[in-house]
């Protein structure tokens, strides 16, 4: 039974929490359709039931029936008393007994929303994720026009000319938190609103079954309820051309009665292959506002906020460095944090950079087989026949100076990271010294023939490792 469980929950969440949380779980007994699990910790159980209940209970659901339960038994912590160091604070929070022991899933109850006509929006749910506010949103130069506009319509929902406000960016950029939390905010300030958050896959799926069941007007007349629609990735509409049409016809009579919609995309209107030409149109009404990869700074403040929510502490050198080491997007720092906490707890080891390197290794290894960072720094060094660790230091010899310059301008040239990002890494240089040095050595490329010479040499390292 419990295979049968972690070969859904495998599928239901990456490869990293899976192997995290749910490879560590041992089945031990399963009486009257009570499935027991033993699991290594107060905090592991604690983790799981905070992040994991619901997908839990469905497959409990599904693998025992209605009269399924599970039960934890926890191994109990011994020896952490004396002689180990517990400098991490795990967050420790008073669980009731009688939920540490057992819960019953709850009976699934599946409402269709269409069924009457006369709904009582009371107690229409919006589907928000509580914990996606502005409170632990962080700003950043990546984010600040569509946070800010965010705020605006979260402050004046349908009054503002950000009228559809659409919010564009890659995965993991923060496109779901930031929309919800604009709906968390309207719901908190202005209950009587009834906000609807929905994924356009839902959204498909809905129509889809409307159209089975010949009931679209009551999907239309439940949606033209809305005050403020929030609708996600609309990139999944894309070719999908009878739903589009229904949103379409709800998108006009919402915007026309100044109710506020808001919309996100994993790419710009204008690259959205298979939308239909009149709904692009009318997305340019209002805001188009783009989410971009956080820098060094938003990652390390990303990082402080969420250990700080958790009531964990770790020291500032692995917050330094896993901000420098995940410059991808927010989903996988988070996804390493989580790794990272995951791993010192079972291992009953403090947070330290060995631990935090020890995390990162199977991304490290990922990106070592394209040009990064430390590629470059090698290469260079190697080339002007100088220590690795001279371009990190304080001297200030001919010969490091003009290394360490060229290593800093192919970072910037070959690697996405910021100029902070790359003066971290040079022994914690400043921007203006990066800003410096590629503008050195660009000058000496235009009137040092020999230099030029070197530079293209170097260039053809990195050219073929990349391709
Ligand atoms: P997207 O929808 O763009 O794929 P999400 O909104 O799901 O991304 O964000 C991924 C994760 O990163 C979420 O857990 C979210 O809370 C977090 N996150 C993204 N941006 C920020 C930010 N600026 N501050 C704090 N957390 C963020
Ligand atoms: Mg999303």
């Amino acid at each position: 039974v419990w295979g049968n469980c972690l070969q859904v929950i495998r599928e239901s969440i990456g490869e990293q929490s899976y192997k995290t949380w749910f490879e560590p779980i041992v089945p031990t007994s399963l009486v009257n359709n009570v499935l027991t699990i033993q699991v290594p910790s107060q905090f592991f159980y604690e983790w799981l039931e905070e992040h994991y209940v619901s997908l839990l209970k469905k497959v409990i659901f599904q693998e025992l029936g209605s009269e399924g339960r599970l039960e934890y038994s926890i191994i109990v912590d011994r020896g952490n008393a004396a002689n180990k160091p517990q400098t991490v604070n795990l967050p420790t929070k008073k669980i009731p007994q009688a939920v540490v022991n057992s819960y019953q899933p709850e009976q699934q109850v599946i409402r269709n929303p269409f069924e009457s006509k006369t709904i009582d929006r009371n107690y229409l749910n919006s589907q928000l994720n509580p914990s996606y506010v502005f409170e632990n949103y962080i700003e950043g130069d990546c984010n600040r026009l569509a946070r800010s506009a965010g705020y605006a319509v979260a402050n004046k929902p349908g009054t503002t000319s950000f009228n559809p406000l659409m919010v564009y960016g890659g995965v993991g950029l923060g496109k779901t938190h930031l929309v919800q939390a604009i709906g968390n905010h309207i719901k908190s300030h202005a209950p009587e609103k009834f906000v609807l958050y929905v994924s356009s896959e839902k959204f498909v799926n809905q129509f889809v079954e409307s159209v089975k069941t010949n009931s679209m007007q009551d999907f239309a007349n439940f949606y033209l309820l809305v005050d403020i629609l929030i609708i996600d990735d609309v990139q999944f509409l894309s070719g999908k051309e009878k739903t589009q049409e229904m949103f379409f016809h709800i998108f006009n009579h919402l915007h026309q009665s100044g109710k506020q919609i808001i919309m996100t995309s994993d790419c710009p209107p204008r690259d959205l292959k298979g939308l239909e030409e009149r709904l692009l149109s009318r997305f340019k009404w209002g805001l188009t506002a783009d989410l971009q990869s956080p820098d060094f700074e938003t990652r390390m403040a990303i990082i402080q906020k969420k250990m700080q929510s958790d009531g964990i502490d770790i020291p500032e050198n692995v917050i330094e460095y896993l901000a420098y080491s995940v410059d991808t997007n927010v989903r996988e720092l988070e996804g390493v944090l989580i790794s990272l906490i995951a791993q010192s707890s079972l291992n009953r080891k403090e947070i330290d950079l060995e631990l935090a390197k020890n995390a990162l290794k199977h991304i490290i290894e990922d990106v070592e087989t394209e040009v990064n960072l430390d590629f470059i720094q090698k290469t260079v060094a190697e080339y002007f026949n100088v220590t690795l660790d001279s371009l990190k230091a304080k001297t200030r010899k001919k010969e490091i100076v003009t290394a360490r310059q060229v290593a800093m301008y192919f970072a910037k040239e070959y690697t996405s990271h910021s100029l902070k990002s790359i003066g971290y890494h040079f022994g914690g240089r400043d921007h203006s010294t990066v800003i410096h040095s590629v503008q050195t050595v660009s000058d000496l490329i235009d009137t040092d023939k020999k230099f030029k010479a070197s530079i293209q040499e170097l260039q053809k390292k990195f050219k073929s490792k990349n391709s």
